[in-house]
């Protein structure tokens, strides 16, 4: 049971920016409601925890429901004010940049309150969180001066056109494993379209939010454009979900609380987009090359302890080469350094919480008493402290065990054999998710084949996890539906109106 540390001195144990540690400091930390810091109306906080060593790093504000109401009050009115929607395209493209301007002047201080909250490598969060949270925003900045309506061919006697129209009061839940980039992928477009939103990060990593929230005040968004609400998700997330002046919700998270989110929308008939779970299925032909398919399924598996959605977290395996490449997938898996996240040789750090530790050491005994074979890993890690589980590879994995259906979100690859093309595109597609999926193999013939053939919404060929801002992100199947990033989050954050004048 974790207490509030002695000091934040031995919470934050290796940290080097002094700005993270004076923001960490000036807890316990507010609500961004309107443009102003203020306590949750309920005087109720909740600590964030250093899962490294399970020390407290801060207290928090725990919105709930009367804190979103006052949040959607003045979002609201800045949204009918048109402070923000009517601002010039050109104006509104600057305080984009603005924003993603001002991440990358505090990178160092954003990764290391990245590392301190979630346990990722700070190699991860400074490579990969937070330029890609700085992209998105300077991306949709590009945006905002390109979001066209169209003239339609009508009758002469008519001229109609439409207009791309923000949709109104944005409602954001997003999850842990990625949450500055997760804050960025939802907020930039939504703005980018004219919207207003609120925004609840998950519990356990609240603090680069907050932070964002700062640069936001900063970088001078009218009051009322950006509210953010920390809390927990009964409470603030379902306040959300269920308000009735909330016009749309964007949700990222686990495929049960998605199911939620989408029942309470009916209320007043939210829009709502949702990016779930997965089992993501990454295919291994004989004919390979070894070496990087070898590398890319690690980091498919391993990166950020693999709380990734788009895990490879089914390596499906051709037979004539599964002894080999398991041998070298556990092999790579041996080199991962695990330790304490913010020193920057660490490959791997601790799990996000006591929770999602428990949740994985829960899969690890299933898979064994299901007669998968650790060939490494298998167990938590030796560390004193701290939520660490050993990078894992099970062989002996079939399709129907539970480590083989369900979504496990920590570092553990179940090997599955497999016997030919039609077989594991029958197996990768046998599962309720359709996120992501990866082929690897030097036949382009083959590869264009079978990615045509999984039902997923993203597919590596020869390469995984590779995102960028300009390509859409989502699901197939219970992987959720809406497409992020590229041109196609306009379409979730913008409403089509058709103007008919008639002429004459
Ligand atoms: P989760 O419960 O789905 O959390 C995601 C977000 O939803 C958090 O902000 C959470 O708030 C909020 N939330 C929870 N219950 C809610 C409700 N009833 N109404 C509105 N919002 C609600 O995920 P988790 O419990 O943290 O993780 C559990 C599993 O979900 C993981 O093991 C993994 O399998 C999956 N997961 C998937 C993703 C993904 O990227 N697709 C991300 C995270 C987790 P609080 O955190 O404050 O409770
Ligand atoms: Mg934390």
């Amino acid at each position: 049971m974790a207490s509030v540390s002695a000091s934040l001195e031995s919470a934050t144990r290796g940290a080097k920016s002094s700005a993270a540690l004076e923001f960490l400091k000036s807890a316990p930390k507010k609500l961004l409601i309107n443009g102003k810091w203020v306590p949750s109306k309920s005087g109720k906080t909740f600590e964030t925890l250093n899962p490294a060593n399970e020390q407290v790093l801060a207290l928090v504000a725990e919105g709930d429901k009367a804190d979103v109401d006052e949040a959607v009050k003045y979002a609201r009115k800045a949204f009918e004010d048109f402070k923000w929607a009517n601002l010039s395209p050109h104006a509104r493209a600057r305080f984009l940049l603005k924003i993603a301007d001002l991440i990358e002047q505090h990178a160092d201080e954003l990764a290391e309150l990245e590392t301190l909250d979630n346990g990722k490598p700070l190699f991860e969060s400074a490579n990969i969180d937070i330029p890609g949270a700085a992209e998105t925003f300077r991306y949709y900045a590009g945006f905002v001066t390109k979001i066209y309506g169209e003239t339609n061919p009508s009758d002469p006697s008519m001229f109609n056109y439409t207009l791309r129209e923000p949709v109104g009061v944005c409602g954001q839940i997003i999850p842990w494993n990625f949450p500055l980039l997760m804050a960025s992928w939802k907020i930039a477009p939504a703005l980018a379209c004219g919207n207003v939103v609120i925004l609840k990060p998950a519990e356990q990593t609240p603090l680069t939010a907050i932070r964002l929230g700062e640069l936001i005040c900063e970088a001078g968004l009218p009051e009322g454009v950006v509210q953010i609400i920390t809390g927990f998700g009964p409470g603030a997330g379902s306040s959300i979900a269920e308000h009735p002046d909330i016009d749309k919700v964007a949700f990222t998270g686990s495929t049960e609380v998605g199911k939620i989110i989408l029942k309470a929308s009916a209320g007043n008939l939210k829009r709502v987009s949702l990016e779930l779970g997965g089992k993501s299925p990454n295919i291994i032909f004989p004919d390979a090359d070894m070496p990087s398919a070898v590398f890319g399924s690690a980091l498919g598996i391993f990166l950020n302890q693999g709380q990734v959605c788009c895990a490879g977290s089914r390596v499906f395996v051709q037979e004539s080469v599964y002894d080999q490449f398991t041998d070298s997938l556990s092999q790579m898996a041996s080199t991962l350094t695990l330790g304490n996240p913010l020193d920057p040789n660490t490959r791997m750090g601790p799990l996000v919480s006591k929770e999602q530790h428990d949740r994985v050491k829960g899969y690890l005994k299933a898979g064994k008493a299901e007669g998968a074979k650790a060939k490494i890993g298998g167990e938590p890690g030796k560390q004193e402290a701290g939520y660490f589980i050993q990078p894992t590879v099970f062989t002996g994995v079939n399709n129907q065990m539970k480590i083989a259906r369900e979504e496990i979100f920590g570092p553990v690859a179940s090997a599955i054999p497999f016997k030919d093309e039609t077989d594991v595109v029958l197996q990768g597609n046998d599962t309720d998710y359709g996120l992501a999926a990866a082929v690897w193999t030097k036949d382009i013939n083959r590869a264009l084949t079978v990615a045509r053939k999984l039902k997923a919404g993203t597919v590596w060929i020869n390469t995984y996890g590779i995102l960028d801002p300009m390509s859409p992100f989502g699901g197939y199947k219970q992987s959720g539906f809406g497409r992020e990033l590229g041109k196609y989050a306009i379409d979730l954050y913008t409403q089509i109106k058709s103007v008919w004048c008639k002429i004459g």
